[in-house]
């Protein structure tokens, strides 16, 4: 093991995976800091990591259940018997031909992920915590230009130029810092000239940089955008050379004729948003030398494919496609495959624990992976035997959660649980353990090998990096990856003929030109600066079935959504008297996507900066109404849920709103219990109430939720 050295690795705080640098002095973390090879800066979360590695709390020991469901009671068991467990309850659902019946929660780290290749040759199903929050905006991309983004794929925004325009639309990358090089980069480009406008029904730290902050009403976001490109449009502001070239033939005629009375005056009262303020803001951007849009909770209302299809419309009229400073079409890393590789489920198949009255039109997508809810049904039915999750919390962070804790301590009229196997990997303690059969301990990023390439990378220009290990290991924790290598190599040895996960890895780098070693010279990142821009020019076109960018979505029409609908969620619509807040939650430091192991960090959760505690925050005009004061305790109640809590009353809410942190309440750990408020999640029923709407027309998993707040 190295020593009294900075030693280059991979931060894996957040998905970001920034290059580090860490001092390690007689084999423990001093120190960590940005590697000059990634620009050379780290975040506050990232230096929290040491606070993770050393936790008190670490799970150092495989666990297994010894009480009920929920309990929380686990006694200590060594790894041979955590694995036994694992490939006798497989075997079992092999021979009953049952392997659909097996799925992984994950958030993958690459393309080619150990774990990922485990469930595809076992015939398993992969549930990922990252369409739960992205599949609107996937679909719409790749339905528009064929590209696969996520929010993590952002602008490029060390390449904004002056003048370029950057808007978030209800993203909060400085507050929960999912990625630290966004922040910086955002703040680099209005250094340069560059103006930030926010889009958001409440004010948070990127509000206080922006330029510009226009509060809008929940799900407004397609009424707003239809609006800038009807001005856009009818007043020949639009890119016409890059539509002329680029759209398919036919398609600007028939936007022509959709957007006419889409007016900026008639999308106004749909997102409360003034139409001088749209028309100004359309003909900024029609000035502006680039313009891009960032988007993560805007896209998970109901209405989020109409979103997610305005949003893509504007891109293309903006001619902000691969640009620098516009919306980047990112390509994977062309890593080497492993042979023989397994084959993955048909698409189909992926959806196929989807329940309710439209189930049988998940073909019209090409993409869909479950959230929380569906994984409750899916027990319900039997279609879920055998669940194990990595990085993720279902029993807290997701809509549904109240159903899928319920799901878990389901039985039949034997006795024996309706899911026979849960499997939860972690590093510090986690809510959704308490409903584990067996709890394995996970290794930090400090501890463990890991090759990582993800699209996302794309903003720092880099293709790969290798996390090395430059300390110990914490008790008997194991990386989940070399666990699902073991299993492999027990259940489907076929697919895991290779020695061990560095020589996977090296296989893959290969495809590259690279090797573990190499990548360790390189300071553990490949950076070929193989970003570029106007790739569709080189390449000759777009890769969508025309090649060419395609506006109308032709596949949905005898669904009426060949266009986007400007309308609010169906959901907003519903008992708005009777509920007349709509709930809106933003993210936090301590918030780690699906992760769950910086809830139980104590550097996150001080008491100072307040994030032990969540309060309803509301609007001082509306608390006028109702007659309530700061602090005062209140009773927000949803259709399905009740909860009482103190307001924080403050102008940084749009009238209307009621907000609250996402994910919050943990009862697990000792720094996470310390805050057993109320999260979000709670009052927001499940993911499929409105199935009817939400399947073809929302995301996956969607927040509109509305509430009554009384005293
Ligand atoms: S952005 Fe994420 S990966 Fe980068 S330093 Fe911060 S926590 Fe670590």
């Amino acid at each position: 093991m190295h020593e009294d050295k900075w030693i280059p690795t991979i931060c894996y705080q957040c998905k970001a995976e920034c290059a580090i640098l860490a001092r390690v002095e007689n084999g423990v973390v001093k120190e960590v800091k940005g590697n000059p090879l990634a620009k050379g800066k780290m975040c506050v979360k990232g230096m929290a990591g040491i606070t993770t590695l050393y936790s008190g709390e670490r799970l150092k020991y495989p666990l297994k259940r010894i009480g009920e469901r929920g309990e929380g009671k686990f006694e200590r068991i060594s790894w041979d018997e955590a694995m036994d467990i694992m490939e006798k309850k497989l075997r079992e659902l092999r021979d009953r031909g049952e392997m659909h019946k097996f799925t992984y929660s994950m958030f993958p780290h690459s393309s080619t992920d150990p774990k990922w290749r485990f469930v595809n040759a076992m015939g398993g199903f992969i549930t990922t915590g990252l369409p739960h929050c992205d599949s609107a905006k996937i679909m719409a991309h790749l339905h528009t230009f064929g590209c696969f983004p996520n929010h993590h794929i952002a602008p490029i925004y060390y390449s904004v130029p002056k003048g370029g325009i950057m808007i978030l639309a209800g993203r909060h990358p400085f507050g929960c810092l999912d990625d630290a090089s966004v922040a910086r980069d955002i703040l680099n480009a209005k250094e340069r000239g560059a103006k930030l406008i926010v889009i958001d029904p409440i004010f948070r730290s990127e509000a206080a940089k922006a330029d510009w902050w226009i509060p809008i009403k929940p799900g407004g976001d397609a009424a707003f955008f239809l609006g800038m490109c009807n001005y856009l449009l009818t007043n020949d502001l639009y890119d016409k050379n890059f539509c002329d070239k680029w759209v398919r033939e036919g398609d600007m005629d028939k936007l022509m004729e959709f957007i006419k009375d889409k007016t900026p005056e008639a999308m106004s009262p749909i997102c409360e948003v003034p139409a001088q303020d749209i028309i100004k803001l359309a003909k900024m951007c029609a000035q502006a030398p680039s313009v891009c849009v960032d988007a993560f909770k805007s896209i998970m209302y109901g209405n989020a494919m109409d979103w997610g299809h305005a949003w893509s419309i504007f891109l293309v009229i903006t001619g902000n496609l691969d640009n620098p400073g516009g919306q980047p079409l990112p390509e994977i890393a062309p890593m080497a495959p492993v042979e023989p590789v397994p084959p993955a489920p048909s698409l189909h198949e992926l959806g196929y624990h989807r329940t309710g009255p439209n189930r049988d039109k998940f073909d019209y997508y090409t993409f869909i992976l479950e959230p929380t809810w569906y994984a409750a049904q899916a027990v319900k039915e039997g279609t879920l035997k055998v669940f194990f999750a990595s990085e993720c919390n279902p029993a807290l962070s997701e809509m549904g959660s109240s159903v899928w804790r319920e799901a878990m301590t389901l039985k039949d009229k034997q006795g024996n649980y309706l899911l026979e196997l849960f499997v939860v990997t972690e590093i510090l303690p986690s809510e959704t353990m308490k409903w584990a059969d067996l709890v394995l301990p996970d290794q930090t990023n400090f501890e463990r090998w890991e090759l990582l390439y993800m699209p996302w990378w794309y903003t720092y220009a880099h293709t790969a990096a290798i996390c090395q290990p430059v300390v110990e290991p914490i008790g008997e924790s194991r990386h989940a990856n070399k666990v699902m290598i073991e299993l492999g190599k027990r259940l489907v040895p076929e697919y895991f003929a290779f020695k061990d996960d560095l020589e996977y890895y090296d296989t893959e780098l290969a495809g590259v030109g690279m090797s573990l070693q190499k990548m360790l010279d390189n300071g553990c990142v490949w950076s070929p600066r193989t970003a570029g821009f106007y790739k569709y020019e080189s390449a000759g076109k777009f890769n969508t079935p025309s090649g060419k960018v395609e506006l109308e979505w032709r596949m949905y029409k005898d669904l009426g959504q060949e266009w986007p609908s400007p309308e609010l969620p169906v959901e907003f619509k519903r008992g708005e008297q009777e509920y007349p807040f709509i709930l809106v939650n933003f993210r936090s430091t301590f918030l780690n996507n699906t992760g769950a192991w910086s809830h139980n960090n104590a550097q996150l959760r001080d008491p100072i900066s307040g994030r032990d505690r969540n309060p309803l925050v509301l609007n001082p005009l509306d608390a006028k109404k109702l007659d309530l004061v700061d602090g005062d305790l209140v009773t927000v109640t949803s259709k399905t849920a009740q909860v009482r809590i103190p307001v924080c009353l403050s102008e940084k809410i749009k009238p209307g709103c009621a907000g609250l942190i996402h994910g919050f309440g943990q009862t697990m750990g000792k720094i996470a219990s310390l805050g057993n408020w109320i999260g979000d999640n709670e009052l927001i029923a499940d993911a499929g109430s409105h199935l009817d709407e939400q399947d073809l027309r929302g995301g996956e998993a969607h927040v509109a939720t509305r509430v009554k707040v009384s005293k």
